[in-house]
């Protein structure tokens, strides 16, 4: 482990991503602190070992005295809102909770002196791809209020890192799906809308069909094509990009957090089906507004740039934990 020389802020580390990249940080040695405002994440899913702070990430004097407290010289940023329709219906929030909050933690960053910064940013900064796979420097036009405010928040951090001793990694996720291997945590959401947590859901009772949205795309069954990425590896990707950030100060990065391939609704829905030798119902339902036919990262830069590499990418192994957790929520009555 890279000598990092104080604790890492992890913010929205009671989330699904965040709790996982908390897991992560610890099993690597460093010393953790969380800042969550429990809105939509869950302090059980914090580990006893991490400190959790009750606060908004925008709240400038409690961030600002956690970063004093803890000696904290890094912050790993999830906190924020994350659903794409809403944010079409609420841009507001998007831009408050997303971009604003994330300028605010920016400047209490840089008026402490916190020298590494990384972000979750999202292909949604993509918008509709011209081609796949999508590549760091392809052209970003986000086609929804999400994707915008988080290209903005990349945007504030190229320049911050430009103008003072502070360096960057935005990690530009792809479908993010899985859960924590050792059972520790998982998606945990309610009403999640996301293929995965829905087709697990349905596997185990909680539905009673799986939609999908739009068979007449241009892929080779008709249904979308997504890569997705097991949140224990993009956790793993946040703590080599921590490594790379102290390793060398003066390089920042911009990254596709994806494995380079993908898989269409129907390929997905046949490994829920093989992984739980049963049979989801299939629903076949119109287009959902805004979705790409295609989005697969290139994820080229990633693997030369940390010490990384994909160690749970089989599409079945994706859906094992996921219905692992899935069960395991249920027996917590969740
Ligand atoms: N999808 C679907 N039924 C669902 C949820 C998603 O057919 O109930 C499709 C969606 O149209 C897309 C893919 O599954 O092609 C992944 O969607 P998801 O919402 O998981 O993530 P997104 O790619 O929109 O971020």
């Amino acid at each position: 482990m890279a000598k990092l020389g104080g604790k890492v802020m992890v913010t929205g580390g009671a989330g699904y991503i965040g709790s996982h990249a908390v897991l992560a940080l610890l099993d690597a040695g460093y010393e953790v602190v969380v800042v969550d405002n429990l809105v939509t994440g869950f302090d059980w899913a914090v580990d006893p070992r991490a400190t959790l702070v009750e606060a908004n990430v925008a709240d400038d004097e409690r961030v600002r005295a956690t970063i004093r407290d803890h000696g904290v010289a890094a912050i790993v940023h999830f906190a924020g809102s994350v659903v794409v329709p809403e944010s079409v219906t609420d841009p507001l929030k998007y831009y408050r909770n997303n971009t604003a909050a994330t300028r605010s933690l920016i400047e209490s960053a840089v008026s402490e002196g916190v020298r590494h910064f990384i972000f979750s940013s999202t292909a949604a900064t993509y918008g509709t791809p011209a081609k796949v796979p999508v590549q760091e420097g392809d052209p970003t036009v986000p086609i929804n209020p999400y994707g915008m405010s988080k290209l903005m928040s990349e945007a504030m951090l190229r320049d911050v890192a430009a103008a003072h001793p502070m360096n960057f990694a935005a990690l530009r996720y792809f479908n993010v799906a899985g859960a924590d291997p050792k059972g520790r945590s998982g998606q945990s959401t309610v009403g999640a809308t996301h293929l995965i947590k829905i087709a697990v859901e349905a596997a185990t009772g909680k539905r009673d069909s799986v939609a999908i949205f739009g068979t007449d795309f241009d892929t080779a069954d008709g249904t979308g094509v997504r890569d997705y990425i097991h949140v224990s590896d993009l956790a793993a990707a946040h703590v080599a990009a921590l490594a790379v950030l102290v390793a060398r100060p003066a390089d920042s990065h911009i990254l596709n957090a994806g494995y380079g391939r993908g898989f269409s609704v129907n390929q997905v829905l046949d490994a829920v089906d093989r992984v739980t030798n049963q049979t989801i119902e299939r629903r076949y339902a119109g287009r959902r507004a805004g979705d790409p036919a295609e989005l697969i990262a290139d994820n080229s830069a990633i693997l030369a740039t940390l010490d990384w590499r994909p160690e749970r990418d089989r599409l079945d192994t994706i859906v094992e934990d996921a219905l692992a957790w899935e069960r395991k929520l249920g027996e917590m009555g969740r």
